[in-house]
């Protein structure tokens, strides 16, 4: 079972603060990251968290609006200079792939890596051996995605006693059985499930932000372990946040509560509160497992 690890780089929204960078999250899953935005700064959010630079990589951006990409070539520019040598992958809505070509004709950094990206609208994205990634439209006054991470079922947990009793040899065969996968030893058929417990279910993670309330994204959210969720404003600014297509904490909680998603995590948090207990606390009465994200919280699952 992969390792996973969610880690929030830049957790405030439209203007960094003392306390908040702007967005980006990372989901650490084995040996492999995957970054959902990449606000200004955040290349030194990641040697805060000591997340290498070297990893395999996927990156994908919910949309054009400069909180959330300007820090892609900042952070290109000092993968380059550390000899970066994987390719990413770059997933974003129209117009991502205009933004890195008018970067890369202006600034010479003399990237070092292949980068590969794809202008993506709502729907399956990523269908992985492991997991899938899909994309939904958010409610933001201009084209923006909401993602979520849908690790598949995996396998049950093996039982090594049961395969030493069924006379079979430690060693490829079991990590056969582990995998899965049916063998045949002595002229007889050994099933996988006869040395496996219950299939396990994947995690769900889903990262939507910058947005109102909206359908497409409660049924994106649908049961997910982690919902991380706009939350610029508090009831105080309600109105502010439906003029800019965002949400409110208490918003960001019924949506949670609609999608009956485990957990709630409270991002894009507003310059204007300097301590977002009051959001905190608006949304904890709607939602109980709510946390509200600052920089470098680390959940691990
Ligand atoms: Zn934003
Ligand atoms: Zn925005």
């Amino acid at each position: 079972m992969e390792f996973l690890e969610i880690i929030f780089l830049g957790t405030g929204g439209s203007l960094p603060t003392k306390r908040r960078n702007l967005p980006s999250v990372v989901v650490k899953r084995g040996a492999e990251l995957i970054m959902f935005d990449c606000g200004e700064g955040t290349q030194k959010q990641l040697i805060y968290a000591k997340i290498g630079i070297n990893k395999k990589m996927k990156i994908l951006i919910t949309h054009m609006h400069g909180d959330h990409v300007l820090g892609l070539p900042g952070l290109f520019q000092s993968m380059s200079l550390l000899g970066r040598d994987k390719k990413i992958e770059l997933y974003g809505p129209k117009g991502i792939i205009g933004f890195i070509e008018s970067i890369e004709r202006t600034v010479k950094y003399g990237r070092t890596f292949e980068l590969e990206i794809f202008e993506v609208g709502d729907g399956e994205i990523i269908n992985d051996r492991e997991y899938k990634i899909i994309s939904a439209n958010a409610d933001h006054g201009i084209l923006c995605l909401a993602y979520s991470i849908e690790e598949k079922d995996k396998p049950g947990r093996f039982n090594p006693i049961k395969a030493k009793d069924l006379g079979i040899p430690k060693g490829p065969l079991w990590k056969k059985l582990q995998l899965g996968n049916n063998i045949k030893i002595k002229g007889n058929i050994i099933k996988s499930n006869e040395v496996l417990g219950p299939k396990r279910p994947g995690f769900k993670i889903v990262y939507a932000t910058d947005t109102k309330p909206c359908e497409s994204v409660t049924s994106l959210a649908k049961n997910a372990d982690v919902l991380i969720h706009d939350s610029t404003f508090g009831e105080d600014r309600k109105e502010k946040a439906d003029e800019y297509g965002h949400s409110t904490a208490n918003q960001a909680a019924n949506v949670a509560k609609k999608s009956n998603a485990k957990k709630l995590v409270l991002i894009h948090i507003s310059a204007i509160y300097e301590d977002a207990e009051d959001l905190f606390n608006q949304a904890l009465k709607i939602h109980k497992r709510t946390l509200l994200a600052y920089d470098l919280m680390r959940i691990k699952v």
